[in-house]
């Protein structure tokens, strides 16, 4: 297991030491609802090890983990007509908290427009 980065906001909100809504969790990864939500509903799913970001993923089934993971939640939260998911990598990539975690947002109709 990877150590808990210090004043990584979500090594803080995995370890509790930052209260947020739980929607999932499991023993790899948790979602929780986005601060600033972009769309009725907004989770950001994270795992619970500190990777800074997609490129530094050793072990991809993280990621399969986490996919698996929104299938459940989005079927739960009623998200069967569609939602969006999105991973910000890096500066240029609009990543702005430097531990990985993929974004769903639904509940509306998202724009087309990617940038
Ligand atoms: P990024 O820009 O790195 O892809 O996404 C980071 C997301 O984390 C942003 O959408 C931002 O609103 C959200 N965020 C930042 N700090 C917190 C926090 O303390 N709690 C929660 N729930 N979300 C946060
Ligand atoms: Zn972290």
């Amino acid at each position: 297991m990877s150590q808990a980065h210090t004043n990584c906001i979500f090594c803080k909100i995995a370890g509790g030491e930052i209260p947020a809504k739980k929607h999932f969790e499991d023993e790899n990864l948790f979602a929780i609802e986005d601060i600033k939500p972009a769309a009725p509903t907004h989770l950001l799913f994270i795992p619970k090890v500190h990777i800074e970001s997609l490129l530094e993923i050793k072990d991809q089934k993280i990621m399969s983990q986490i996919f698996s993971a929104i299938q459940k939640v989005a079927k739960e939260k009623g998200l069967e007509a569609g939602f969006r998911t999105v991973i910000n990598t890096g500066v240029e990539g609009g990543q702005t908290v430097f531990h990985l975690h993929v974004h769903v947002m639904g509940g509306k109709r998202m724009s087309h427009s990617m940038t």
